[in-house]
């Protein structure tokens, strides 16, 4: 049995490679050629022939990027004064020669990540259609599992949604009409194969954990991930230390939802073994951490450890906000954890801090008071516009109170374009906003 999986282009108005690896997609790999597969790999967001521009050593990056006309429901989005609408990721022609230059494969396996970069995933499949006819497609990952019904319009044979990939051998037996060499009888965090590594790359994702106990409104984690599930300390390690001397790559990208729960038992371990045994490793958080879980011993572990580029979920400097919308944390405990981390001898630079635009009723002037809190307490606000997503307790109200019909059109959920349906942003205000922001990062 020959597989083949892709990750697909981006579709967005904007996209930045800050250590994104299609984590699930290579988890998926793994657990297949575990099954005996042979595996085959496309990733459409990073070329064999030309390095991503803008690589820096630890793995950032842009990445390539072609200008495109928008689909008509995003004629409206105009930036500073340009349509910019593009697909991210390698040119088609070296997608199709890559497809050509591999055996023909009994199946093809396609990721999604963000609902609204499904064209991404649909034009994959659309020239996988024309080049591989009967060979069956299954389309998977976050945009499947959050718009099933959407994906549904797709030309995938198969829309898959379990978090268990259990279920996924048989699927493809059923296709294919083939079996898998070996039976895999079960699949978790815990029990998995180590994921794929790809050697091309500068840094590496790894996920200690899924879930989160918190319940934000506008967060899907709890429906992605329910219950949640740690990984041992010593599996962590291994992967880690396996991949790092394999690979030769020293930047690892924690990518977990909710890194520092139960920090004593699980991530202080996790990094005191990991420097212990490789002093050259690097580490990235991606994810916002907890600001209230942030402590002096964590801090201290950080900075001495290697870990490089920390960011902090705060979202809103608004403590009605802050409870309404699920309590994860406050302004209180946000200036604690940025005192802590300056101490301990991070720079304002290194602990980027979100601060969420465009939630539902949140108005210019409160964003504005976030950015400021961010920045007096020592931290570098970084804008997120808010983007809704099914399936979140947020997501009706976000339906309810916006012009453009979200709950059809998943190209709107685009942090872009929502808020661009919102009167209270214009485009002088958004970009006043953008602009203090990214004023304030540059001071010390
Ligand atoms: S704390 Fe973070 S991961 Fe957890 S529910 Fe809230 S936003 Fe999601």
């Amino acid at each position: 049995m020959r597989l083949l999986l892709i990750n697909p282009w981006i579709y967005d108005f904007a996209a930045y490679n800050y250590w994104a690896e299609p984590l699930g997609l290579h988890y998926t790999a793994s657990f297949l050629e575990h099954c005996g597969a042979e595996i085959d790999f496309i990733d459409c967001l990073t070329s064999d022939e030309n390095p991503n521009p803008g690589l820096k050593p630890d793995g950032r990056s842009k990445f390539h990027r072609k200008v495109i006309n928008p689909p008509s429901c995003l004629n409206f989005i105009v930036r500073r004064g340009e349509r910019t609408y593009a697909r991210y990721g390698i040119n088609e022609e070296e997608f199709i020669s890559k497809l050509r230059g591999l055996e023909r494969p009994d199946a093809v396996l396609v990721t999604s990540i963000m609902t609204y970069w499904y064209p991404g995933a649909f034009r994959v499949i659309e020239l996988v259609r024309a080049r591989l006819p009967k060979v069956p497609v299954v389309l998977g990952g976050i945009y499947a599992r959050l718009c099933t019904r959407h994906a549904t319009g797709s030309d995938a044979d198969y829309i898959f949604t379990d978090t268990d990939l259990s279920t996924l051998p048989e699927i493809i037996e059923k296709l294919t009409g083939k079996k898998l060499p070996v039976k895999a009888n079960s699949w978790n965090l815990g029990n998995a194969p180590f994921p794929f590594r790809r050697r091309e790359r500068r840094f590496f994702a790894i996920l200690t954990r899924t879930g989160c106990p918190y319940s934000c409104t506008y967060c899907a984690c709890g429906y992605l991930w329910p219950g949640g599930f740690a990984r041992e300390t010593a599996s962590v390690v291994e992967e880690a230390v396996d991949a790092a001397r394999l690979t030769g790559i020293h930047n690892i990208a924690f990518y977990d939802d909710a890194l520092l729960i139960d920090a004593d038992r699980h991530i202080i371990p996790i990094v005191e073994e990991l420097h212990a045994r490789m002093p050259d490793l690097a580490f990235h958080l991606p994810n916002g951490i907890h600001a209230g879980l942030v402590t002096q011993r964590i801090a201290t572990l950080f900075h001495t450890a290697g870990v490089k580029s920390i960011r902090i979920g705060l979202e809103t400097a608004d403590e009605t906000v802050q409870r309404d919308t699920g309590g994860k944390t406050t302004s209180g405990a946000y200036r604690n954890a940025v005192d802590l981390l300056r101490k301990a001898g991070y720079r304002r630079e290194n602990i980027g801090t979100y601060a969420l635009a465009g939630l539902p009723g949140q108005k210019p002037e409160d964003v504005e008071k976030t950015i400021d809190l961010i920045y007096e307490a020592g931290g570098a606000p970084l804008l997120a516009y808010f983007s809704p997503i099914p399936h979140t307790p947020l997501w009706k109200t976000a339906a309810r109170s916006s012009p453009l019909p979200i709950e059809r059109e998943p190209l709107l959920h685009n942090n872009t374009v929502y808020i661009r349906g919102n009167p209270d942003y214009g485009e002088q205000a958004i970009h006043a906003l953008r602009d203090r922001a990214a004023e304030l990062r540059k001071q010390d």
